[in-house]
């Protein structure tokens, strides 16, 4: 049987393929140390520097002291802190919901969601580009799981006039995280308001970064947040910085939730210290604006400072740059290029993305200087003309 793994670690290995973890030794940040040597990153999720935020260091510092290390219980047993209840609220308000419910990852949060919301009799409509935890949530649920060409929303609509599921469900990334392109968000609200569908939006990598104040990407068309079959998911551990999921939506979707997600109800409440900490943070989301807009700046000399390489920039207006290499072996190589230049760029390959479409995938950070950005420009035009 080991031989049997060995087999197939071989085989990854041969492809390049094969994954490998690296050792972080200092915090999130535009520079980091990684097994030993110091690098400028252009890898992480935090959009807006607030990892390692020295107001976010200190509000985790108080909550660790007004309620301890460990949430020690679930939800609904005894593990539902004050901290948990206050930062649902204040998510619900800053997200245009009437209600949210905290989840300890996106991960879970999607699981949860697509399981208690749909079962056998159900369909599931979903963008063929969206996150893994989308499709496990929907292959989870038993309901019969229909995946249409990203951002295709003519093949949608034909399998939504068509099914005859009992509930139908409609799940998409708002924005993409290996592509960094948007989902047609109101057009997909109009279409499930139109065939009687929920929808459900995942909004990890738009939280924090995109619409007004940050507020996600609900907020980059008119407020439709009020539309009541629509069910909004962000994540808490990219540009928020910290950790952890929330739903928002109606009073009984969350209801629902409560009563019957399992990914909710059969696990430990995250430290109530975290909850605490991301109030702090929202403040931080909403205040900083300067953070968003150094995003934008870095974006823009990025594009121009790209634009005479032989390879692609995927067409995005978010921190996610992806430059599409193609080629696995190559992306890999390049990525390894960088690497020896001092700059780490993940190179992202099969099965994360499709066959043939490997890429860097460049992610922006409020904290990277302008400096920073064409230091990476000038390397990818060197190795362009190696
Ligand atoms: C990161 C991510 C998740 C998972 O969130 P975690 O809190 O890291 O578990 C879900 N959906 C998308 C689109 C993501 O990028």
């Amino acid at each position: 049987m080991i031989a049997d793994l060995a087999e197939q670690l071989r085989d990854r290995e041969q492809q390049s393929l094969l994954r490998r973890r690296q050792l972080l030794e200092s915090p999130q940040a535009g520079r980091i140390t990684v097994d030993g040597c110091d690098y400028l990153a252009f890898c992480s999720n935090d959009y807006l520097g607030l990892a390692n935020h020295p107001q976010l260091i200190e509000a985790a510092c108080e909550g660790v002291r007004r309620y301890g290390v460990g949430a020690g219980a679930s939800h609904l047993i005894s593990g539902h802190s004050v901290a948990h209840h206050e930062l649902e609220q204040a998510l619900a308000a800053f997200s245009g919901f009437p209600q949210a419910l905290l989840f300890s990852t996106g991960y879970m949060a999607n699981i949860g969601v697509v399981t208690a919301l749909t079962g056998r009799a159900d369909a599931v409509f979903a963008d063929k580009l969206n996150h893994a935890s989308l499709n496990d949530a929907a292959l989870l649920s038993r309901a019969a799981f229909i995946r249409y060409p990203h951002l295709d929303l003519r093949v949608l609509e034909q399998h939504l006039a068509s099914t005859g599921a009992r509930r139908k469900l409609v799940i998409s990334d708002t924005v993409f995280s290996m592509e960094g392109d948007i989902a047609p968000i109101s057009q997909l609200i109009e279409l499930c308001r139109r065939y009687d569908a929920w929808l459900l939006l995942d909004d990890a990598h738009g939280f924090g970064v995109m619409g007004e104040h940050g507020r996600g990407s609900l907020f980059l068309s008119d407020a439709i947040a009020r539309v009541p079959n629509l069910i909004y998911m962000a994540t808490l551990g990219k540009a928020a910085g910290v950790f952890g999921a929330f739903v928002a939506a109606q009073p009984d979707v969350i209801e629902t939730l409560i009563q019957s997600a399992r990914s909710y109800i059969y696990t430990t409440a995250t430290p109530p210290l975290l909850a605490h900490t991301l109030l702090t943070s929202l403040k931080l989301i909403e205040r900083e604006a300067w953070r968003r807009e150094a995003l934008e700046g870095s974006i823009v000399q990025l594009k121009q400072g790209l634009r005479a390489l032989p390879w692609r920039l995927l067409p995005s207006c978010t921190p996610i740059q992806p430059l599409l290499i193609g080629d696995s072996v190559e992306t890999v190589r390049i990525s390894r290029c960088l690497r020896e230049r001092g700059i780490l760029v993940p190179a992202i390959r099969p099965p994360t993305v499709p066959q043939g479409a490997a890429r860097l995938r460049i992610s922006l950070s409020a904290v990277h200087t302008s400096d920073d950005v064409q230091c990476l420009v000038d390397v990818l035009n060197d190795l362009a003309d190696a």
